[in-house]
């Protein structure tokens, strides 16, 4: 059956309004859409952000610690250092004194012999040699040495580190310098004589 013009005219109408009403409902629909789209976005954006920020925080405070115990660490082996230097010093400072000694020791070997031997510089220059004396009660043939200080008994004690035998036991407990030369005592040391 065809139409007449107006009949075409008025379907063409219709048809247009129809078309147009379909697309605002589907553009409406597509506005819907897309804003659920966006804040769907815009949540999943910010999940994201606080799961990375969180992630960073904690990186962040891992390092932190890390500094932490490796700066500890610095420390102790700064330390650890130190006390291997000291050490180092005190085993030389040891050594040092170890070697003093060692010579004091063969030096008052040398002055002994030589003080056997009645020529010792100290023992000759200040004393009579090979002199019968009698001290107390007993009578002794070896070189008497008076005490520098009581001059009653016999020198017996060797200061070191001049070396001089000029004390006898009992003024050693009181003299703290050598009265020959003045010397600071640091140590002193009995000597026996034999026959
Ligand atoms: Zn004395
Ligand atoms: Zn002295």
């Amino acid at each position: 059956m065809a139409m007449t013009n107006p009949e075409c005219e008025q379907f063409s109408l219709v048809l247009s309004q129809l078309l147009e009403k379909q697309m605002q409902e589907d553009d409406q629909l597509l506005q819907v859409f897309n804003q659920h789209l966006r804040e769907a976005l815009q949540e999943s954006r910010s999940r994201n952000t606080f799961a990375l920020v969180t992630s960073a925080e904690n990186v962040s405070e891992a390092i932190k610690q890390k500094d932490n115990e490796l700066a500890f660490a610095n420390l102790k082996t700064q330390e650890l250092h130190e006390n291997l230097q000291k050490a180092i010093e005190a085993r030389d400072a040891w050594q040092s004194i170890a070697m003093e000694k060692m010579e004091m020791v063969a030096d008052l070997q040398v002055t002994l012999q030589n003080m056997v031997t009645h020529d010792a510089p100290c023992f000759s220059s200040t004393l009579p040699q090979s002199e019968e004396v009698k001290v107390g009660e007993s009578t002794c043939a070896r070189p008497f040495l008076p005490c520098k200080l009581c001059r009653y008994l016999s020198a017996c004690m060797v200061f070191l580190p001049c070396r001089h035998l000029c004390v006898c036991k009992l003024c050693d407990i009181s003299v703290s310098a050598c009265p020959v030369c003045n010397a600071e005592k640091v140590q002193s040391i009995e000597v026996l004589l034999s026959n």
